[in-house]
């Protein structure tokens, strides 16, 4: 097959400049690129002309035997030589993106959209694994929000390298192996015709570059582990359910990659008073039996400090008393919930020979005996309870 003349190839008149002969390779790969015509035969073989005539073009050397003698000038001068044979293999093609796209790779040059098609970025970023721990809060916290100073073990970046795992003065280079693509592609023919796959680069574990000194503190890693002190920001009505997400916050990644999440969990203290329903608490209230008859006066425990609830004569045990809005806050800030008292009379276990007088003269008294009535009530009032 007779070869076309690479400027004509290229689109460039043969007094074009290095960088207009590089802008129209450019054009031309992207154009053509197998990634962007798949299966399409005619467009591989435009990408495999268009980088031959740049390899040539792009080479003072090879250009000026091309333009004294023709192809036949650079036919097998090494190199990329050997192209009548059709040795020109994509291996080489792609690794000369490396050069003509700065060793950015296709990611950006391709406008983001990667190599192969399955959105694949051209440099490998770590990402740090997230982290969960969990809050113990009381009460009182849970009813006003609270702010909370943790400290997190956890991956830090190296503060020797500030993350980038290189040793002070030294840089990283670009990975001469896959051009700084982070991959190498290999081609090999197969029944179904060229066949292509990728891999990560093995010499540079897909970053595309190279610490030339690795940081001794982290061994090149970029992270250490340590801890940080996180203030996290537990808002009022908070439950046991409730998971806090703060981004960023968990083990920081390799070489300055992005940092996992922190997930905060709360745990409910245990109040040794206030039993928590929902955003309900139920406090159980002990009085005595003067006081369940003659009334009086108590303090109840609520998460704001004690409250006077005044008990009225003839209070009955296991009635219940409803303190409006001393219960929790709605975690979406609507409204409070109720502070609930449960009401049992406490009846002495012992009595002194005074009491037992007191007591035995009452027994007889038909005002201390409950009526059928109050019996019926009374029970009604306990299956409501449990209905
Ligand atoms: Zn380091
Ligand atoms: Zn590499």
């Amino acid at each position: 097959m007779a070869k076309r003349d690479y400027y004509e190839v290229l689109g460039v008149d043969k007094n074009a400049s290095e960088d207009e002969i590089k802008k129209a390779y450019k054009t031309l790969a992207i154009k053509y690129h197998p990634d962007r015509n798949p299966g399409d035969k005619a467009a591989e073989e435009k990408f495999k002309e268009a980088a031959e005539a740049y390899s040539v073009l792009s080479d003072k050397d090879k250009r000026a035997r091309y333009d004294q003698f023709g192809p036949d000038g650079v036919e097998g001068m090494g190199g990329a030589g050997g192209f009548g044979a059709g040795g020109f293999s994509m291996d080489d093609i792609f690794s000369m993106f490396g050069d003509i796209f700065g060793g950015h790779g296709f990611g950006s040059a391709f406008g983001g959209s990667g190599f192969g098609g399955g959105g694949r970025q051209a440099e490998r970023v770590y990402r740090g694994s997230d982290l969960r721990v969990k809050v113990k809060l009381t009460l009182q916290e849970i009813s006003t929000g609270t702010e909370k100073k943790l400290k997190i073990k956890k991956y830090v970046p190296c503060p020797d390298c500030h993350g980038t795992g290189a040793e002070k003065g030294s840089s990283s280079e670009t990975c001469p192996d896959c051009h700084g693509t982070g991959y190498v592609v290999r081609t090999r023919q197969s029944m179904f015709g060229m066949m292509q796959t990728q891999a990560a680069c093995p010499r540079c574990g897909g970053e595309g570059k190279i610490i030339k000194n690795k940081c001794r503190k982290c061994s090149g890693e970029g992270i250490v582990y340590g801890e940080e002190v996180i203030t996290a920001k537990i808002p009022a009505g908070a439950t046991s359910e409730y998971q806090l997400t703060m981004s960023g916050k968990g083990n920081a990644a390799k070489h300055n990659g992005v940092p996992g999440d922190l997930y905060i969990q709360i745990v409910e203290e245990e109040s040794k008073e206030l039993i928590r329903d929902g955003n309900d608490l139920v406090y159980n209230l002990m009085i005595s039996i003067p006081q369940a008859a003659l009334g009086g006066q108590v303090d109840i425990p609520t998460v704001s400090g004690k409250v006077r609830m005044t008990i009225e004569p003839g209070t009955q045990p296991g009635k219940v008393m409803r303190l409006r809005g001393k219960g929790l806050p709605a975690i979406n800030g609507y409204g409070n919930g109720d502070l609930l008292v449960r009401i049992s009379v406490y009846i002495p276990e012992t009595l002194s020979r005074d009491e037992k007088n007191a007591l035995e003269g009452l027994k007889d008294s038909d005002n201390f005996k409950p009526s059928e009535s109050t019996k019926q009530s009374f029970f009604q009032k306990f299956k409501n309870l449990f209905d």
